[in-house]
C-alpha cells in the first residue's frame, strides 16, 4: 500500500481548523475532483477518494481525535476503511451538493450496505494494555454486547414463524422516491426499512426484527510485539444480522498505554538511565531495567551525557527475532551534599584543569 498522506495535508487546512473550514475545503476539493467534471480521469477519482476519506476521517470528531493521537496508525495497519461508514459521508454530500451530482459512491467505491442488506453490522471494541503485556504477548477477556438470534421465533422476527409478506408501500424494493418540484429524491422507504418485506405479526420478544441484543464475554488472544492501534478481526462474532442474516465481524482494535520506563520505536525500546557523576568520571555497575526485570551493564571511565548502551535481544520480538533496548544514561549531579562531601568537590576544583574536558576545549578553541 502506498504511503497515506496526512489528512490535515490532503484537505489543506491546519491541524485546529475548525469543522466549517474542513468542510469548506472539502466542498472546493471534492467540485475540482468529482468524478462528473471528470470523465475517464483515474488521477482525479484518486484524488477525490483521497480528500473524501480525509473528510470522512476529520468531520467526525472521536475519528478525528484517535487520528490526531495515533495517525494513520489509529485505525488499524491497513489504516482507515472508510466502507465501514461513508454513508455518514454520502448523507453529508448531498447536504453539501444536493442533486447536483450523480449517485457515484458505489460505482467508485464498490458496492456496499445495499448488497449486504441482511447481513449483522461489524462491531468494534476499543481495548488498551501496558507496553509490557503488548510485547510479551496476552489475553484479555471482553464484554461485547452484540445482536443475537431471536430464540422466540427462530431469527424469523414472525410470532408465527410466518414468512414476511412484500411492503406495500416500495413494493418490495426497499426504496421509495419523492417527487418536489422537478427534483425527485430516492429515500430508505419508512415502512419496511430498506428490507422490502414487512412482519404481519411481529415477534414479542424481538419487535420483528429477528434479533436480541446479548452480552458477550469473549477471549482475545493478542500476540507478542503487537503495535498500538492494531486491529484484530474476529470473523463472525460482530453482530447477527437481521431475520437470520449473516453475521458481521467482531474488530477489536488494541492500543498500547506509555510505560513509565519504555518508549517503543518498532522493535527497539529506549529508556533513560540516570547515573551519579562519579560513576560517569570512574566508571561502574549500573542497573538497567528491562522488560523482564533489572540487569547489570558495565560503564566505562569518562562516560559522557546521553551515551547510549545497546542491550541485543531486550526489545520487542518481530517474527523470530526480538529487536534492541538502548539505555539513554543521563550523568545527573547531586543536589545535596554533605560537609565531607563538599570538602573534596572543593579539592577537586583547586586541581580541576579543563584541558581534560574534551567538549570544554572545543568549546573553547572556537571563542
Ligand atoms: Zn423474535
Ligand atoms: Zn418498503
Amino acid at each position: 500500500m502506498a504511503e497515506k498522506r496526512d489528512y490535515y495535508e490532503v484537505l489543506g487546512v491546519s491541524r485546529n481548523a475548525t469543522l466549517d473550514e474542513i468542510k469548506k475545503a472539502y466542498r472546493d476539493l471534492a467540485l475540482k475532483y468529482h468524478p462528473d467534471r471528470n470523465p475517464g480521469n483515474k488521477e482525479a477519482e484518486e484524488k477525490f477518494k483521497e480528500v473524501t476519506e480525509a473528510y470522512e476521517v476529520l468531520s467526525d470528531p472521536e475519528k478525528r481525535r484517535t487520528y490526531d493521537q495515533f495517525g494513520h496508525a489509529g485505525f488499524g495497519p491497513q489504516g482507515f476503511d472508510w466502507r465501514q461508514d461513508f454513508g455518514r459521508v454520502r448523507m453529508d454530500f448531498s447536504d453539501i451538493f444536493g442533486d447536483f451530482f450523480s449517485d457515484f459512491f458505489s460505482d467508485i467505491f464498490g458496492p456496499q450496505d445495499v448488497v449486504r442488506e441482511n447481513r449483522g453490522e461489524d462491531v468494534e471494541m476499543r481495548i488498551s494494555i501496558p507496553l509490557r503485556e503488548a510485547v510479551n504477548g496476552t489475553e484479555r477477556t471482553i464484554n461485547v454486547s452484540v445482536y443475537e438470534k431471536c430464540s422466540v421465533c427462530d431469527g424469523t422476527g414472525s410470532r408465527t414463524k410466518r414468512t414476511p409478506i412484500e411492503c406495500l408501500q416500495c413494493h418490495g424494493t426497499g426504496k421509495v422516491v419523492y417527487q418536489q418540484g422537478f427534483i425527485s429524491i430516492g429515500q430508505t422507504c419508512p415502512r419496511c426499512k430498506g428490507q422490502g418485506t414487512v412482519i404481519t405479526d411481529p415477534c414479542v420478544n424481538c419487535h420483528g426484527s429477528g434479533r436480541v441484543r446479548v452480552m458477550h464475554k469473549i477471549k482475545v488472544k493478542i500476540p507478542a510485539g503487537i503495535e498500538s492501534g492494531t486491529s484484530l478481526r474476529l470473523r463472525g462474532m460482530g453482530n447477527a444480522g437481521p431475520r437470520s442474516g449473516a453475521r458481521g465481524d467482531l474488530y477489536v482494535t488494541v492500543f498500547v498505554e506509555e510505560d513509565e520506563f519504555f518508549k517503543r520505536k518498532g522493535a527497539d525500546l529506549y529508556c533513560e538511565v540516570p547515573i551519579t557523576v562519579t560513576t560517569a568520571v570512574l566508571g561502574g555497575e549500573i542497573e538497567i531495567p528491562t522488560l523482564s526485570g533489572k540487569v547489570r551493564a558495565r560503564v566505562s571511565p569518562g562516560t559522557q551525557d546521553g551515551t547510549i548502551l545497546r542491550l541485543r535481544n531486550l526489545g520487542v520480538p518481530k517474527g523470530s527475532t526480538k529487536g534492541s533496548l538502548f539505555a539513554v544514561l543521563r550523568v545527573v549531579l547531586p543536589k545535596t551534599m554533605s560537609r565531607e562531601e563538599r570538602r573534596l568537590w572543593e579539592q577537586l576544583k583547586a586541581i580541576e584543569n579543563e584541558k581534560n574536558y574534551p567538549e570544554i576545549a572545543k568549546f573553547r578553541s572556537k571563542l
